[in-house]
């Protein structure tokens, strides 16, 4: 696998009680030495004009001048120091980079997985929050369709829900945004009768869990909701816009995913991916415990070197089943199937 990645996202610190921590990278990098296959690859940092494609403008210029007059909390969250400038243009142009590794062809064993920071999924079309300031898997969607898909796909299965990714493009019908997340928790969005607007009615699909949901409940809304709609949609590029922190040991949510799930999980979306016709790449967004970060972002290299884990040996909920039928038969009426 490889995998986007730059000394420069470990220069935005925002202090020693903040979760987003630049030791988040070098876990993960730990996890990874003596692992056949990783490959390290940097790239450029993205340009402005292309964050202006995909953000306010004038929130970028607002952003620039922040960081450039010395930072400091933009929300008690989200948080400016020396160096987050270079490592948000730098986050970005990784996740470009990783698009542009999915879009040139993709043999399946050299999956792009950009592991750059400050995340970005919460950042929206105007604003920075929830840690993010430059919507990552947002530039890398935008990578994709400008190296010549036609439709991008994103699954978002970070804990929490992907607003910003979501408002960037819910009145789109070329970018499928999909969330799996724990309901209840920040930003307080993602209800599942959140489906898109215009021309995107339908291309935003929700899935809020309840807390405990562990590797069947997400198995089993992946295979049940993600895959229909991808069949249908027919994307040419797959983003995982990928956390860990529904991880059962992740120390800010309570949720059950395991380890070995989140290999799972990718094994899914390699495989819908394979069916659909569409390369796959990995984004990084949240994961807060250190070493289960590092574990399952080795799991998710070792199933795209080949890797089979294994299957959930548990069933999902009663509770979650019924909910995602239900989404499933309120997607169809959205869409008047
Ligand atoms: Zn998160």
């Amino acid at each position: 696998m490889q995998f986007g990645y730059s000394d420069l996202c470990l220069e935005h610190d925002p202090g020693r009680r903040h979760p987003e921590s630049p030791d988040r990278l070098r876990a993960i990098r730990e996890g990874l030495k003596r692992q056949h296959g990783v490959e390290y690859v940097d790239a450029d940092p993205i340009d402005l004009d292309a964050v202006r494609e995909l953000h306010d403008p004038d929130y970028v210029e607002e952003l620039q001048s922040f960081c450039e007059d010395g930072g400091g909390e933009w929300d008690p969250d989200t948080v400016v120091v020396h160096g987050t400038w270079d490592a948000i243009l730098k986050s970005a142009g990784l996740a470009r980079w990783a698009a542009e590794r999915v879009m040139a062809g993709d043999d399946g064993r050299d999956t792009p997985f950009s592991i750059g920071r400050p995340p970005g999924h919460h950042a929206v079309a105007d604003d920075a929050m929830g840690f993010c300031f430059v919507n990552n898997a947002g530039i890398a969607a935008q990578t994709a369709l400008e190296a010549g898909a036609d439709r991008v796909a994103i699954l978002d299965w970070d804990v929490h829900h992907g607003n910003g990714t979501q408002d960037l493009f819910y009145d789109r019908d070329d970018v499928f945004f999909a969330s799996i997340h724990e309901e209840g928790i920040y930003p307080g969005t993602g209800d599942s009768n959140e489906t898109g607007t215009g021309a995107g009615a339908g291309a935003t699909l929700n899935v809020p869990m309840p807390p405990g949901a562990g590797d069947a409940a997400y198995g089993l809304a992946i295979e049940s909701l993600v895959r229909p709609a991808l069949e249908r949609v027919e994307p040419d590029c797959f983003l995982i816009s990928a956390g860990f922190d529904a991880h059962r040991h992740d120390p800010i949510s309570r949720m059950s995913v395991s380890t070995e799930g989140y290999g799972w999980l990718a094994t899914l979306a390699r495989s819908i991916a394979d069916d659909v016709g569409a390369g796959l790449g990995f984004v990084l967004e949240g994961g807060y415990g250190l070493d289960v970060l590092a574990e399952s972002v080795r799991t998710v290299h070792e199933v795209c070197d080949g890797y089979q884990p294994v299957e959930p040996d548990e069933e999902p909920s009663e509770a979650v089943r019924s909910r995602i039928d239900a989404i499933a038969t309120a997607h169809q009426a959205v869409r008047g199937d």
